[in-house]
């Protein structure tokens, strides 16, 4: 009996301790499966990602790399299998990058950041790059892995775009910003040595004719041709830039004397009696230009420009295709400004100004959404003077304060009107930096707002990018204080100015007007359709409203449509209307027929 007992307890005893083995066993195998799936997983990651990979031993030897090193590298496993990632090397850093490199490995196990390196083809690329430091038990490094991205398209757009931002689209010579940098570094070399130096304005003689004559495109590869001839005739350490129409400006540093400066005039003057042959058409243009001296006509760059085209002017009176050094006496005429000013002071007294209205339509629908209200002057002797004419003027006289108030105050009205007769359009006004940078300008606009009973989202006000460059603790503030009376703040010309995108995240944008220039050239096999394309993400990404101006044709209009651009505004749609025929177009309804864009 008692045996028999015993035996029964060992059986169960025995069963009990199998059964717990068992369990033991299963979740054993459980855990090797899970542990065998996530490596089957960190495996599927690793083959498949973009990043490329590659680890390497603590002496560097590589060990593995995965599809995307192929892909990026060009090199195959096969290849790199035992040597060392010197193979990639571009040489574009100096020792020091790498020093550094090494230095953040050993201290903080990790170094990340972009580096130049070659692949097999021997074309270097731009990668960001994160390596980690995988240590042993002891502590020192077993593995290193490297994962890295290739940014080499990314900054190449960054780098398009800074280059836009520097230099004219058309002739490609540094622009007005560039030059003024230039400048700013010659006076400083200048002052240093004791050296002279030049600035020169050329404007072109009878451009506009021909300019009207010929039609655009031949203006244009006029403008080339000028700005070829040019740069042969001016040494490389000199500057050629163009401030936009006919105007070129040549800074000449380190000159000897001013014959030297004269012979230089004298050459460019010669070089244009060859009349520019284009599209077999002959044209002459001849050159005025006007030179003023550092130091003797000045000693800061703003003196130097404004007395050099001041000097321009005087040769451009005493008859053309010559030149002039600055003298005093320039300045106390400055005939033509001033001329302009004085009208332009009778013209506000007298309301001869105007505003028309370029509707601006919605891609979602082709609603017209709002318009852009722009100046009009018509002369009763000079008829119709176009803006680029007489805003530069009015902003260098202080005009532009009576004047921009009184487009703001006439957009304000006409809202009003176009809302109580049921169209609810947001109203566009330029601002100029004077305006812009004027104490009252935001109780201004709120006073406005006031009394024409208008909300404030029904007001948009276009500022530029350099605008938004200056003064920057000022800027911030009217901005947020424009924003806090509800108006809306768009970029004007947006990609022509410095373009440094990291304002767009800091200041409270609505709205970025893409420049025409960029549109204009869409489909021209330039950086244009990319440049359009990277704008257009960059308001989806940060949920500013991208508006395209200058649109004229279809093929642009599509191009906009298939990339997602909000609204645009152009003579496709409508060039600038009086306020009547506005209202016409508002109470008739007509909005853009859109079709669907045809896929690119
Ligand atoms: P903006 O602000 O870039 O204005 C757009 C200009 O492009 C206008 O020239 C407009 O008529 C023109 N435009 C519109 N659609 C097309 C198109 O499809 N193709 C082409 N080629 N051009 C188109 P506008 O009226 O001569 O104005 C020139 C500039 O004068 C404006 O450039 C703006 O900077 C300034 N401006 C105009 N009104 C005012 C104003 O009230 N205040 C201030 N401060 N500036 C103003
Ligand atoms: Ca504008
Ligand atoms: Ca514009």
């Amino acid at each position: 009996e008692r045996h028999r007992d015993h035996l029964e307890d060992l059986v169960a005893e025995r069963s009990a301790e199998l059964l717990a083995a068992n369990e033991q066993l299963e979740q054993e195998i459980a855990e090797r499966i899970a542990a065998q799936s996530q490596l089957q997983l960190a495996d599927i990651v690793y083959r498949n990602t973009v990043e490329g990979v590659f680890v390497t031993d603590s002496k560097g030897t590589i060990l593995t790399v995965n599809p995307a090193f192929t892909t990026i590298t060009g090199y195959t496993l096969d290849e790199v299998l035992g040597q060392n990632p010197r193979i990639l090397k571009s040489h574009h850093q100096p020792r020091e990058f790498y020093e550094a490199m090494w230095a953040s490995l050993n201290t903080h196990g990790e170094w990340h950041g972009e580096i130049w390196n070659r692949r097999k083809s021997g074309a270097a690329y731009l990668q960001y790059l994160t390596i980690t430091v995988n240590p042993g038990r002891d502590g020192t490094p077993l593995n290193y892995v490297a994962v890295f991205t290739d940014i080499t398209e990314l900054h190449e757009k960054e780098e398009r775009i800074r280059h836009q931002a520097y230099h004219d689209a058309l002739t490609g010579l540094p622009n007005r910003l560039l030059f003024q940098d230039r400048l700013k570094q010659s006076l400083l070399l200048a002052e240093r040595g004791h050296r002279q130096l030049a600035v020169m304005f050329l404007d072109l003689d009878r451009f506009k004719v021909i300019n009207d004559t010929f039609g655009h495109h031949i203006g244009d590869e006029l403008l080339k041709s000028v700005s070829g001839r040019l740069a042969k005739i001016l040494r490389q350490s000199d500057t050629v830039s163009r401030f936009g129409g006919d105007e070129f400006v040549l800074l000449i540093s380190d000159t000897d004397t001013p014959d030297h400066i004269a012979n230089v005039a004298s050459k460019i003057i010669e070089q244009f009696a060859t009349p520019a042959i284009i599209e077999g058409h002959e044209l002459v243009v001849s050159p005025s230009i006007g030179i003023s001296l550092f130091p003797d006509h000045g000693s800061d760059g703003v003196t130097l420009m404004k007395n050099a085209d001041a000097a321009m002017y005087s040769a451009k009176e005493s008859g053309r295709n010559n030149f002039k050094f600055y003298t005093a006496e320039m300045n106390a005429q400055a005939p033509y400004h001033l001329a302009i000013e004085g009208r332009m002071r009778k013209a506000l007294d007298n309301l001869a100004f105007e505003l028309h209205y370029q509707p601006r339509v919605s891609l979602d629908n082709g609603a017209v959404v709002g318009a852009e209200a722009l100046l009009r002057w018509n002369d009763p002797e000079q008829g119709a003077i176009p803006p680029s004419d007489f805003i530069p003027i009015a902003e260098e006289s202080g005009l532009i304060i009576p004047l921009g108030e009184w487009a703001l105050a006439t957009a304000c009205r006409q809202a009003r009107a176009w809302r109580a007769a049921g169209h609810l359009l947001r109203l566009s006004v330029n601002l100029s930096p004077h305006q812009f940078h004027h104490v009252l300008l935001v109780d201004r606009v709120a006073q406005l707002l006031e009394e024409s009973g208008l909300p404030g989202d029904a007001l948009e006000l276009e500022l530029t990018e350099s605008m938004l460059m200056q003064e920057a603790e000022q800027t911030i503030e009217t901005l947020h204080r424009l924003k806090a009376i509800g108006v809306s703040i768009a970029i004007d010309d947006f990609g022509t100015g410095y373009s440094s995108l990291g304002y767009l995240k800091r200041f409270p944008i609505d709205t970025l007007k893409v420049d025409k220039s960029f549109i204009r050239d869409i489909g021209s096999g330039g950086n244009e359709d990319a440049i359009i394309e990277t704008i257009i993400a960059l308001g989806i990404s940060l949920d500013i409203e991208v508006v395209a101006e200058g649109v004229e044709n279809r093929q642009q209009l599509e191009f906009l449509q298939l990339h997602h651009c909000d609204t645009i505004q152009g003579y496709y749609f409508s060039k600038a209307l009086p306020p009547g025929e506005m209202t016409r177009l508002l109470e008739e309804g007509r909005s853009l027929q859109l079709t669907a864009p045809e896929s690119a």
